[in-house]
């Protein structure tokens, strides 16, 4: 129970004096992103009936089954109360309407890289934002109650952050927040399976990334996906999500990058890693994150080789102070 007993308490001041709440969450959402927006929605509204609770963003279509975005005007930000989730910084906020609320609030669980908000409530030793929301709820039962939608969110977000609890931001408070869950009959099963499942289109993909995967000294991988191949296979950018961990199982590689070329022929950068921090990387090519997932952008192939070279770097640097002197 790692929360300051004084943030459970600003925040519900808020929430009790705001009857219009909109929630917004990061671009390129993910199922924590998703998860803490819908979560907290679905308990604002059972709790607090007579509240407009509203969530936007651009849709995510492979994680519509958790959910839909509300619509809503730009008039409805006035007098409202406005909460961002799992957001670090400001520009990857999804939909700049943002500002024009009453009073903005950041739940967040990224390292501090922006503060904002009249009231910020950021907590790196979560694993993800649903855990932290969880968090608050064990820590403070009176705040929410807690139903079958909002657990059902909040775990599916939990478990994408944690790889299925398989990353080492998964601790002690991660599985409790998880027991805590499922008392309100998640089902379990069902939400795995979503996780695991892929289509044909998307099987034949990963099949391809495995044929032209890279993998160099002194321990990196790279997967490159043009337009020409998302159109050649049928995939949406969102799709290529589902490989970026594909490297993983190889023992030899300590940090890899998934490549994926824009509409404007620029490059969006996933970056992941074993043990290497990258995070510090991804801020220098126009990114940022975690200390092992992150995601960054290059301009052209000429700043993807150079980003490259960094992260080989990167991991000879962690071989040479970590690795080899344990
Ligand atoms: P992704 O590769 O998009 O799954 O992102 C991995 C992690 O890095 C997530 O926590 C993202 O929120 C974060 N991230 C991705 N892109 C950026 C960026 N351009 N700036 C800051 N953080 C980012």
């Amino acid at each position: 129970m790692y929360i300051l007993k004084q943030d459970i308490e600003n925040l519900m001041s808020y929430i009790h004096q705001y009857d219009r709440i909109i929630i917004h969450r990061h671009l390129n959402p993910d199922p924590d992103a998703i998860g803490s927006q819908l979560g907290l929605k679905e308990m604002i509204q059972y709790n607090f009936p007579h509240k407009e609770v509203y969530a936007v963003g651009n849709t995510a279509e492979t994680l519509q089954w958790m959910g839909e975005m509300d619509r809503i005007h730009q008039n409805d930000y006035s007098g409202s109360l406005v909460i961002i989730t799992d957001t670090a910084n400001r520009p990857r906020i999804d939909d700049d309407r943002y500002i024009h609320g009453d009073c903005l609030i950041k739940i967040d669980h990224h390292p501090l890289v922006d503060e904002y908000g009249d009231l910020s409530l950021v907590y790196p030793q979560a694993s993800s934002t649903c855990e932290l929301i969880t968090q608050m709820i064990q820590q403070n039962p009176s705040m929410f109650r807690m139903n079958h939608a909002a657990a059902s969110l909040l775990y599916a977000g939990i478990v994408g952050d944690t790889g299925r609890f398989m990353f080492d931001n998964t601790t002690e408070s991660t599985f409790e927040s998880a027991s805590f869950l499922m008392q309100y009959e998640v089902d379990l099963f069902k939400i795995h399976t979503t996780f695991n499942t892929l289509s044909f289109p998307m099987l034949k993909f990963q099949s391809y990334l495995l044929d032209q995967l890279n993998v160099s000294e002194p321990g990196i991988a790279w997967m490159k996906i043009t337009q020409e191949v998302l159109q050649k296979f049928d995939i949406t950018e969102e799709e290529t999500n589902a490989f970026v961990n594909l490297p993983s199982v190889l023992a030899e590689v300590y940090a890899w990058v998934m490549l994926v070329e824009q509409k404007d022929g620029t490059w969006r950068m996933r970056i992941r890693s074993k043990g290497p921090v990258i995070n510090q990387l991804a801020a220098k090519y126009d990114g940022g994150g975690h200390p092992k997932a992150s995601g960054a952008n290059a301009a052209n192939e000429d700043v993807i080789n150079q980003f490259i070279e960094d992260l080989k770097e990167q991991v000879q640097y962690y071989l040479n102070t970590f690795e080899r002197s344990e």
